[in-house]
C-alpha cells in the first residue's frame, strides 16, 4: 500500500469520538464565536510555546497579518525575509501595505541566514520577519543581536513550528510576536483553517485581538481599522482535543527523523541536519538531492509518496515578480528549490512503514548515484 507523504485523517480518526464530543457540546452551547474553546485554547497553546498571551485567528496567513499590524508594521516600511518558504509570509507583508525585501538562506537549516540580512538594512527597515521552517528555529540569538542594534521589530512565522525550542527556550518566547498554524497537515491541524500570534507583550496583545475583530475595543467602539478574522469555536474545540497529543506527536516525529537519519547516513545525499542547540520538530524531513526529480517518480514506484515544499522561490514567482528580483539574486534559495525533497514523518506512521520509506530512498539512491 502507497505511504502518503502527509496523512491527517488518520490522526482524526484515532480521536473521533473525542472531536465528535467535543464540536456536540458547541452545538449544543449555540456559542460559536469567541467562547470558551477560543479563550481556552488561548491559554493553552502559549504553555507548549513558551509564550505568554496567544490571540486565535482563522488561519496562519491572518496570523502574520495580524502580527505585522500589532506590530506597527505598514506603509511605507520594509520587512526583510526569506524567499524560500510558503507565500504567505511574503503574502502577508504586502497585505499590510509594506514592502518584503528578500535575503537569501543557509542550506544547514534551509533558514534566513543572518548575515544576508544585515546587508539588506535600509532607513526604511522596520522588521525582520524569519520563518522556522520545516520545523527548526531559525538563529535566532544572532536575529535578536540584528534586531536590537538596528532597532527593528522581530517577528516569527513558525507555521511549521509549534513546540519547536532553542537551548530550551520555547519558540513562543523570541521576537516581538510569533506565528502558528493549524491547517489540517500541520503539526497541530484542525478540521479547517486557523491560526494564532503567540506575544509575551500585554498591550501588543490587546491590539491583536482587537484588530482580529474589526479593530474594536469595546462594543462597536473601533480604534484601529481591522480585519474579520476570528478562530470559531468549532475548530478550537478541536484543536483543544488534539493539543492534548502534541508532545507525543512531535516525540514520534524526531523518532521518525533519527530513524531515517540513522538508516540513510552513508548513502550520497544530504539529510536535514539539527542544530544541537535546536529541538526540531520535523514538521518536514527534507533531505537534498541533485536528482531530486527522479529520486521522487523511484519512489512512487516503490510505494513512498514525497513533497517538494516547495519547487520555486518567490522571488520568481510571477505575483511577486515586480518586486525585481531576479534568477541569480539568491543562489542557496534556489539551489533549495531544485533539490529538496520531503519524506513522509508523520507520527503515526508504523515501524514497517518507517522501515519501507528507508529502504525506498536507499535503493533509490544507489540507483541514481
Ligand atoms: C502553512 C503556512 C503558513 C500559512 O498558514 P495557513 O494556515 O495555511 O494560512 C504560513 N507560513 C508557513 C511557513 C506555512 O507553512
Amino acid at each position: 500500500m502507497a505511504i502518503p507523504v502527509a496523512n491527517p485523517k488518520i490522526q482524526n480518526y484515532a480521536l473521533k469520538d473525542d472531536i465528535a464530543a467535543a464540536v456536540a457540546q458547541v452545538f449544543e452551547s449555540g456559542a460559536f464565536i469567541l467562547g470558551p474553546n477560543v479563550s481556552g485554547l488561548e491559554e493553552e497553546v502559549p504553555i507548549v510555546c513558551g509564550s505568554k498571551y496567544g490571540v486565535a485567528v482563522n488561519s496562519g496567513t491572518d496570523a502574520i497579518v495580524v502580527a505585522l499590524a500589532a506590530n506597527g508594521i505598514g506603509p511605507g516600511d520594509e520587512v526583510i525575509t526569506t524567499p524560500f518558504t510558503f507565500v504567505a509570509t511574503t503574502e502577508a507583508i504586502l497585505i499590510v501595505g509594506a514592502k518584503p525585501v528578500f535575503a537569501d538562506i543557509n542550506l544547514d537549516d534551509f533558514n534566513l541566514d543572518p548575515d544576508k540580512v544585515e546587508e539588506k538594512i535600509t532607513s526604511k527597515t522596520k522588521a525582520i520577519l524569519p520563518v522556522h521552517l520545516y520545523g527548526q528555529c531559525a538563529k535566532v540569538d544572532r536575529f535578536k543581536a540584528i534586531a536590537e542594534k538596528h532597532n527593528l521589530k522581530l517577528i516569527y512565522d513558525g507555521a511549521q513550528a509549534i513546540g519547536a525550542k532553542n537551548n530550551g527556550v520555547g519558540m513562543g518566547e523570541f521576537g516581538d510576536a510569533s506565528t502558528l498554524s493549524f491547517y489540517p497537515t500541520k503539526n497541530l491541524g484542525g478540521c479547517g483553517d486557523g491560526g494564532m500570534v503567540l506575544v509575551n507583550d500585554e498591550q501588543v496583545a490587546a491590539m491583536a485581538k482587537s484588530l482580529r475583530f474589526h479593530g474594536m475595543d469595546a462594543t462597536y467602539s473601533y480604534q484601529y481599522v481591522g480585519y474579520c478574522s476570528r478562530l470559531d469555536e468549532i475548530q478550537a474545540a478541536v484543536l483543544r482535543v488534539k493539543l492534548k497529543k502534541i508532545s507525543d506527536w512531535n516525540e514520534a516525529r524526531r523518532a521518525n527523523a533519527a530513524y531515517y537519519i540513522e538508516q540513510l547516513n552513508s548513502l550520497p545525499v544530504k539529510l536535514p541536519v539539527s542544530a544541537p542547540e535546536n529541538y526540531h520538530i520535523y514538521h518536514q524531513f527534507t533531505l537534498r538531492f541533485a536528482k531530486r526529480d527522479e529520486l521522487k517518480a523511484k519512489l512512487a514506484e516503490r510505494g513512498v509518496g514525497s513533497a517538494v515544499f516547495y519547487p520555486s522561490p518567490l522571488h520568481l514567482q510571477k505575483a511577486y515578480l515586480n518586486l525585481g528580483y531576479k534568477p541569480g539574486d539568491f543562489p542557496e534559495a534556489e539551489k533549495a528549490a531544485l533539490e529538496v525533497l520531503s519524506l513522509p514523518v508523520y507520527p503515526e506512521l508504523t515501524a514497517a512503514e518507517r522501515n519501507q520509506v528507508a529502504s525506498a530512498v536507499a535503493e533509490s539512491i544507489k540507483e541514481l548515484a
